[in-house]
């Protein structure tokens, strides 16, 4: 066992850190001024102007020194690469996946993938691709916006209690298995290009997704013919998760439960710049020859789009730092010191009266829906909250609710949101026991006027994707 805290049982950081980058503290009068020239959107906030930001653990974490150390080995060879087999030979060894294309992050693998399997079911089965629908446990926003604009709609089948905040229960990010087959029966399953299994479900608020949740997709995918892509950005909180909750795994060590998630899949696609902790990074790996086709359809598109295919979207360097990343994430005592910041937060924010979705991986996610009641959901609650933490105490946080969901691309209307969260994101191992504290007082300052906040309206709506470029007047 490592070190505790006796009182609080807090593990003291399995790392020590040996760089540093200065961070500072602005006043009121200032944020006031950089919120109204950012247009209420935070997304647009200078990140000098920023004392602790919340918004993404995307690429924003530390990286390791066998990490760097890796980058120096580079062969920037433009094609064949040592740099590449270093990196493919550590996916086969890890997920067990054969043939694999590097690509410039996760939505790199997403314009590869998507529109060949679309492509693959309109040209064997004659389909019109405008009756076509994929289904995930929850698609990730870029996931669903590369399936939309390849023209096929999306269908989220979570579990029923993956939006109840007020719900505790291990798998959260569970597909409701009925759904996912009376949706199959319903549209037929030629219509199906594919399932996307998200670990964990980031839209749920990281929740994990069981081992034999995993299973039963990928067997009911397999007997209606559908390939099933893991969207594994998260892979191994997933695993570690599985570790905690799932009977049989207590034992098993975290490549070993890793190896076995991905048994229930044809195809990887993963963001790297999450678990795999590179600022910048994907992959698109299949596990056989079975769908070679498709595969080599992508090498072919990624030639156009990322890169050569022995480098995609990255260089040299850059492919041996995510080979080594990729083996870091698994880390058993860093996978646990993780959790316990995110689970410090959540239950910090709770203590103060601050409902939040149970603690997942990645993430506080704090329920703006029922903290601001007054805001309707087209005015943003969880947009205004994050407005109001920034003005508070210069920390940043992500809104994941309404105007991220956006509008149905027919009817142009609002969809409706299954709940109004407020994302605070922790980057890997980049902030301290402090700075969560520092958060958390924060939340009590902003909960003192919570009554007075107001919500937001459009100043200027961008037609996809609103919520990057989005700027607000408040009502
Ligand atoms: C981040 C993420 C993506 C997209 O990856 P980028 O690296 O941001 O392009 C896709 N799916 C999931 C589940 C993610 O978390």
């Amino acid at each position: 066992m490592y070190q505790q805290d006796l009182k609080t049982g807090y593990l003291a950081e399995p790392y020590k850190i040996r760089v540093i980058e200065p961070i500072r503290q602005t006043t009121r009068e200032e944020r006031e001024e950089v919120l109204k020239l950012a247009g209420y959107n935070p997304f647009l906030i200078q990140s000098k102007d920023i004392f602790i930001d919340l918004l993404t653990d995307s690429g924003t974490g530390a990286v390791t020194q066998d990490m760097q150390a890796a980058m120096l080995r580079g062969d920037e060879a433009y094609s064949g690469s040592r740099s590449y087999y270093t990196l493919s030979s550590a996916v086969e060894d890890i997920f067990g996946y054969q043939l694999t294309i590097p690509t410039h992050q996760g939505r790199g693998a997403e314009q590869l993938y998507i529109p060949a399997l679309i492509n693959k079911r309109e040209q064997e089965k004659g389909l019109q691709r405008s009756k076509m629908a994929a289904i995930s446990n929850y698609f990730f926003d870029t996931t669903q916006g590369h399936t939309q604009i390849n023209n096929c709609k999306v269908i989220n089948a979570p579990d029923e209690s993956a939006f109840n905040t007020s719900v505790r229960a291990d798998f959260k990010g569970n597909f409701d298995l009925q759904k996912v087959v009376a949706t199959i029966e319903e549209i037929g399953a030629e219509n199906i290009p594919y399932i996307v299994s998200t670990i964990t479900c980031n839209s749920a608020g990281g929740q994990p997704v069981s081992m034999s949740n995993l299973e039963a997709v990928y067997e009911i995918a397999k007997h209606y013919d559908i390939p099933v892509i893991m969207d594994c950005a998260r892979f191994a909180e997933n695993a570690y998760f599985i570790k905690q909750r799932e009977a049989g795994y207590e034992d098993w060590q975290i490549s070993d439960i890793t190896k076995e998630m991905f048994k229930y899949a044809d195809i990887l696609s993963m963001s790297a710049k999450k678990d795999a902790m590179v600022p910048m990074g994907g992959l698109l790996s299949f596990k056989d020859d079975s769908l070679l086709e498709t595969f080599r359809e992508c090498q072919t598109h990624c030639v156009l789009l990322e890169g050569f295919p022995t480098y995609g979207g990255l260089e040299g360097g850059a492919m041996e730092r995510l080979a080594v990343g990729l083996y870091e994430a698994m880390r058993e005592e860093w996978l646990e010191s993780r959790i316990q910041q995110i689970e410090y937060l959540v239950s910090g924010l709770e203590s103060i009266g601050i409902q939040c979705q149970q603690a997942g991986g990645h993430a506080a996610f704090i329920d703006a829906g029922a903290l601001l009641p007054h805001i309707k959901p087209e005015h943003f609650p969880g947009h205004a909250l994050a407005c109001e933490l920034y003005l508070t105490a210069g920390t940043r946080g992500a809104e994941i609710g309404s105007l991220l969901l956006g509008r149905d691309p027919e009817t142009r209307l609002q969809l409706p949101c299954p709940a109004e969260l407020l994302r605070l994101a922790v980057p890997r191992a980049t902030y301290t026991k402090a700075h969560l504290d520092y958060v958390i007082e924060a939340f009590s300052e902003v909960k003192k006027n919570i009554h007075k906040l107001k919500g937001l309206s459009f100043s200027y709506e961008p037609p996809v994707l609103r919520h990057f470029n989005a700027r607000f007047t408040q009502l």
